[in-house]
């Protein structure tokens, strides 16, 4: 051994001899064939072993059986190379338990670079090895149900289809959505709710056995992980056992609940070659299976077409508005005695850049979830009674628009304000508006609906009640409303039939309307046998594609034009229309 600078050589030997000993790492040292030459106190100290246990012996005693070949294979590597080897190794005490020791070993070389020992140095990390073990526990368990999270699901699936290619075997992913659970939480509290996911999460582990897993992903979301080959009546199977494991009642703070799920299936490989993509392709067909009312469903590819293009229509509807998209066609409603025009009635079509024009019933809805109805609700009534006042300036003989409002419109405690204001602004006289109440069932028995109404009522605003007879509720807000106005829904219209039910309920509705002085106008009239039919019932107006398509401002205009010609001075012409001399108008 050279000297150590700074020490005799003597001197040197002795310190050095006295810190391997002393040191607070444990150390080791082996010859080539990793035969223990040496070990310090705090190899002794650490491992249990005294130091004649071990010399002789290879570091094996120490070794707990938990590296892979692997693991030994690169120390090798490294160390037959003349590289230090680095890394965390779990070892076994003389008393049997485990610990992490953080180790160097390196090799060592005589003056002519002949590699003679190995030196391990090494220190017990036992104790931040657990506390990280802890902490990605914590990580990755959901903390109310003590299922493995979303994190940890994910991170497993990786794992498991990592693997599948080589293996040629398959997965399937169930995605599982309660039913309702929102209502049971907002109704009973959150406490219902937690210890009501904590059974469905205990349920589902019963239900489900080794190799296969059960994860909360979050909220009232389960997913399960089904590994190996298993074929579609399998999953089927295990979806029905699922299904039946939630229908027993469960027991809650006072009473019991009952509660459903909804299951979306995607296989992998076939329905998705990564995590991320297979999951939501069980969403999605979760999402299918709830459409449909509940139970299972198995993702197809089809599905993914259908959602890209839901979401794309609520991304197209936002800026809809602002790119002026949305328009106005108007279609008129008559008087069955004299042919006059009673009022036009404001349709909404949406000019989609790509889809070309969409009629209401498809987007809607759509406004409505995303809020939209309000500002566009408000840009509908502008348009319709600007287009009025311009038809009335023109000298058009038009007397009155019909505007829709949908019950979430009315929900808006300013909405009686903002329209009063509107009509007022464009200088219309008041009762030249009439509001189209649409879904009338639906409306709820709120104050601020009936306050809304009462506004509009003061401003002069008129009331219609649409679609009258398909809400069952219809009749009840004839007196809770002050309604001007009833429209024969055009089921009604499409249904009567000489004497049948349909043309009972037309001549009762007639009835109640003349009782309480309303103006009834049937809706979807086709045909010159109904424009007869509902003559003879004493119904008041008609509006449908027999008389005029719902069209552009400038066909209304000829239109109107073309009853006010009607011959013999009469204000339009029934027999004309009769004979079906309808406006042809173009319809979007
Ligand atoms: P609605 O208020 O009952 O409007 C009458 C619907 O019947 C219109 O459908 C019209 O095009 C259609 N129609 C007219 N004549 C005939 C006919 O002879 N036969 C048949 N089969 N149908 C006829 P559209 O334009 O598709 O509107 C559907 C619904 O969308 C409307 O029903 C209304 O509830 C809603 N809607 C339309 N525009 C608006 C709006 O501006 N705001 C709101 N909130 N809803 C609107
Ligand atoms: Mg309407
Ligand atoms: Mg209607």
């Amino acid at each position: 051994m050279g000297g150590v600078e700074g020490f005799s050589n003597e001197e040197g030997a002795t310190v050095l001899a006295s810190a391997l000993e002393q040191i607070a790492d444990s150390v080791m040292i082996t010859d080539t064939e990793g035969v223990i030459k040496y070990v310090n106190d705090s190899f002794e100290l650490l491992t249990g072993y005294s130091r004649h246990e071990v010399l002789g012996l290879k570091p094996s005693v120490v070794q707990s059986g938990r590296h892979s070949g692997a693991f030994y294979r690169r120390l090798w590597g490294n160390l037959h190379a003349g590289r230090p080897f680095r890394g965390v190794f779990i070892n076994r005490r003389k008393d049997g338990s485990h610990y992490h020791e953080s180790k160097t070993i390196t090799p060592i070389r005589d003056r002519s670079g002949v590699i003679t020992h190995f030196v391990a140095t090494g220190r017990d990390v036992s104790d931040r090895v657990g506390l990280e073990e802890r902490l990605r526990n914590l990580a990755y368990t959901d903390s109310l149900t003590g299922l493995p999270n979303r994190a940890r699901f994910l991170d497993l699936l990786h794992k498991e289809m990592d693997g599948l290619e080589a293996s040629g075997s398959q997965l399937a992913v169930l995605f599982i959505d309660l039913d309702g659970f929102k209502v049971v939480n907002d109704s009973h509290g959150h406490q219902v709710g937690d210890r009501l996911l904590v059974d469905v999460a205990r349920r589902l582990r019963d239900t489900l056995r080794s190799p296969d897993l059960v994860a909360r992903m979050g909220g009232d979301e389960f997913a399960v992980l089904l590994r190996g080959r298993r074929s579609v009546d399998a999953v089927d199977i295990i979806c029905r056992k699922i299904i039946a494991a939630l229908e027993p009642p469960f027991d809650m703070a006072r009473a019991s609940t009952y509660i459903s799920a909804s299951i979306g299936i995607a296989r992998a490989p076939a329905d998705g070659g990564d995590p991320v993509t297979l999951i939501k392709h069980a969403d999605t067909a979760m999402y299918r299976a709830k459409g449909r009312g509940g139970a299972y469903q198995f993702f197809e590819t089809e599905m993914t077409r259908a959602a890209a293009d839901e979401f794309n229509m609520r991304n197209d509807i936002r800026r809809a508005e602002a790119a002026s998209e949305f328009f106005l066609h108007y279609q008129p409603q008559v008087s069955l005695r004299s042919g006059a025009i009673r009022s036009v009635e404001a349709l909404l079509r949406w000019h989609h850049p790509v889809y070309g024009v969409i009629a209401p019933g498809a987007f809607i809805p759509l406004l409505e979830e995303t809020g939209l109805i309000r500002p566009v609700g408000l840009w509908i009534f502008g348009e319709a009674c600007a287009q009025l006042r311009s038809w009335q300036s023109a000298g058009v003989d038009i007397p009155m628009v019909s505007i829709n409002v949908s019950p979430t419109q009315l929900e808006d405690p300013s909405l009686g304000a903002q329209l009063a204001e509107v009509v007022a602004r464009h200088g219309l006289e008041p009762g030249s508006v009439e509001i189209e109440l649409v879904e009338t069932a639906r409306l709820a028995e709120t104050d601020r609906v009936e306050s809304t109404l009462r506004t509009l009522e003061a401003a002069g605003v008129r009331l219609a009640l649409d679609d009258f007879g398909t809400g069952f509720s219809a009749l009840t807000h004839l007196h809770r409303f002050p309604v001007h106005t009833v429209k024969i829904d055009k089921d009604f219209v499409r249904y009567m039939h000489g004497e049948g039910e349909d043309t009972r309920l037309i001549e009762s509705i007639v009835g109640v309307a003349r009782t309480h002085s309303l103006d009834v106008v049937a809706e979807g009239v086709e045909t010159v046998e109904q424009w007869t039919s509902l003559q003879a019932l004493g119904c008041g107006y008609a509006q449908g594609h027999h008389i005029c398509r719902p069209s552009a401002p400038a066909t209304l205009a000829a239109f109107a034009r073309g009853c006010r010609k009607a011959p013999a001075g009469r204000p339009g012409d029934p027999e004309r229309l009769k004979g079906g001399h309808a406006c042809r108008a173009s319809s979007a």
